[in-house]
């Protein structure tokens, strides 16, 4: 489902949780899993954000 190490643990967690039927805990890996800020795949950790790079616009005549 994802690369993201953190994700991956929270997952685990989220199944344990489950298996055990704690599902406060799996709600609460849910919402955790959900606003998990950047992903390697979408943004670098060195730059968070990054400025959009100036696309050149040609003007149609
Ligand atoms: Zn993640």
């Amino acid at each position: 489902m994802t690369n993201c190490g953190e994700c991956t643990r929270l997952e685990r967690v989220k199944e344990e949780a489950r298996a055990e039927g704690d599902y406060s805990k799996v709600t609460d890996c849910n919402v955790l899993l959900k606003k998990h800020p950047d992903h390697p795949s979408s943004a670098p950790p060195e730059s968070p954000q990054r400025p959009e790079a100036p696309k050149p616009r040609k003007a149609r005549t």
